[in-house]
């Protein structure tokens, strides 16, 4: 029996004979087998933009050769794709690399205002929403704080919605530019349908935030847990950064990481790894929010080490972060002359020592980074009490091969980390799917006229 099928892949119109079956079946093999091949030239193209893109954008101007050289793809299929990013304005020419006698190739980047992304940093007291273009230079930032004394779901909505209009309006850019919204929660973050929020200590009870946030935002949404997207931060571009292994520590009100593992974020079984605010320091030890007892984040979160002075000096109890920021700022600088706020941020020093050990012991990191606003006033004024308790309670061989150290962004870390995830997304992608290249090529037609 002939094959009939003008697109018959084996590219023989007499080839297919035998029973019908058999035909039949052999034709169905073929078919699939197309689609594979076709399937997998799209991948190969992906995998070489995403390639490139990720290269460009973490390393910043490179060559073609030096692309292909570190990507391990031969020079001719870089060129092809540099060739492509150029036309669709994903990447630009910014000069000539230095030769030695050679002819100079000219460097390419990532084009920073090929597309922009908003980053949202949900605290338990305030709002920072973030606009950023590509190259995460903040464009317009909008922070807000809550009336409530509980942090609520449906309130954290309105503050975000607001937010992303404001931040939208402020830097002037069409929301269709926008490639998506990454938004850091106090909380964690199970991908189900939609991104549901456990935050155990902020009373949040698998709140569908990802579905509230959808009646209001129709741009892509990405919602993770706030240590986690400041670990990304840190990673990309701030004290993590070239470092394999890491752990990014979050100090506010509450205590989490974000552990970087090869390079990647350590995530765990359902995404709720890097709780470490949450490990047992002190057995039937203090109440911690979460409902149990001797907790590090109730030794070390900010909450705590305030009630912990008040309960030496007897002061009236803070209400909100602002209050509790400035006490511990109030705090630090009273160490030489107060006597129990000396004693308390000792204690606290101790630990976030034993809590560093512990994150020696288990995972072994060449850095932790201490963050978070609370972070950052404790390592500036503790940092070699801190140093010294970690080395006291870690293993001698991890703890040689570690660093502490201040996390280097400022205190829109978090909001900057958010903005960062549906950027990973769009350069593992490689770039634009279809519909997204017309409405930018919409955009590039629209620029130029
Ligand atoms: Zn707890």
């Amino acid at each position: 029996m002939f094959c009939t099928r003008t697109n018959c892949v084996k590219g023989h119109r007499a080839l297919c004979y035998g029973f019908v079956t058999d035909w039949l079946q052999g034709h169905e093999r073929a078919e699939r087998d197309v689609q594979r091949q076709l399937t997998t030239v799209r991948d190969l193209r992906k995998t070489n933009r995403a390639g490139a893109l990720w290269e460009l954008y973490l390393r910043g101007a490179l060559s073609r050769r030096e692309i292909g050289a570190s990507t391990g793809v031969s020079l001719a299929t870089v060129s092809n794709v540099v060739s492509e990013l150029l036309e669709q304005g994903l990447v630009i020419e910014v000069g000539l690399e230095d030769s030695n006698g050679g002819r100079p190739g000219s460097l390419v980047q990532v084009n920073p205002t090929f597309g922009f992304v908003i980053g949202v940093d949900i605290g338990e007291t305030a709002f920072l929403v973030e606009l950023f273009d590509l190259g995460m230079t903040a464009l317009a930032s909008h922070r807000s704080t809550t009336v409530l004394t509980r942090l609520d779901p449906e309130d954290a909505v309105a503050h975000v919605v607001e937010g992303i209009e404001r931040v939208i309006a402020e830097a002037g850019v069409s929301a269709k530019d926008i490639l998506g919204i990454g938004v850091g929660v106090p909380g964690l973050v199970e991908h189900a349908d939609g991104a549901i929020v456990h935050g155990q200590s902020v009373g949040w009870d698998a709140v569908p935030f990802e579905k509230l946030l959808r009646r209001h935002v129709a741009l892509p949404l990405i919602i993770d847990n706030g240590a986690k997207t400041l670990g990304q931060a840190e990673s990309w571009f701030g004290a993590a950064r070239g470092v394999d292994n890491a752990v990014v520590a979050l100090l506010g009100i509450g205590v989490g990481t974000g552990i970087i593992s090869n390079r990647q974020l350590y995530r765990g079984a359902t995404s709720s790894a890097g709780e470490w605010g949450h490990t047992t320091v002190v057995v039937d030890g203090r109440e911690c929010r979460c409902g149990a007892r001797g907790c590090l984040e109730a030794y070390i979160g900010a909450a705590a080490i305030v009630s912990r002075y008040e309960q030496l000096a007897g002061d009236p109890h803070p209400e909100t972060q602002v209050d509790l920021e400035d006490r511990i700022t109030q705090l630090v600088s009273a160490r030489q002359d107060d006597e129990n706020a000396a004693k308390v941020l000792g204690e606290t020093a101790m630990y976030l020592g034993v809590g560093i050990a512990n994150l020696a012991n288990l995972f072994n990191p060449q850095r932790v980074v201490v963050g978070g606003w609370l972070g950052q006033a404790l390592s500036t004024a503790l940092l070699p009490q801190i140093r010294s308790a970690a080395a006291r309670n870690a293993l001698r061989l991890p703890f040689s091969h570690l660093e502490i150290v201040r996390a280097e962004l400022g205190s829109d870390a978090v909001a900057l980390g958010a903005a960062t995830l549906p950027v990973a997304k769009f350069l593992s992608l490689g770039g634009p799917t279809k519909a997204s290249t017309s409405r930018n090529n919409d955009r590039l037609s629209r620029r130029s006229s």
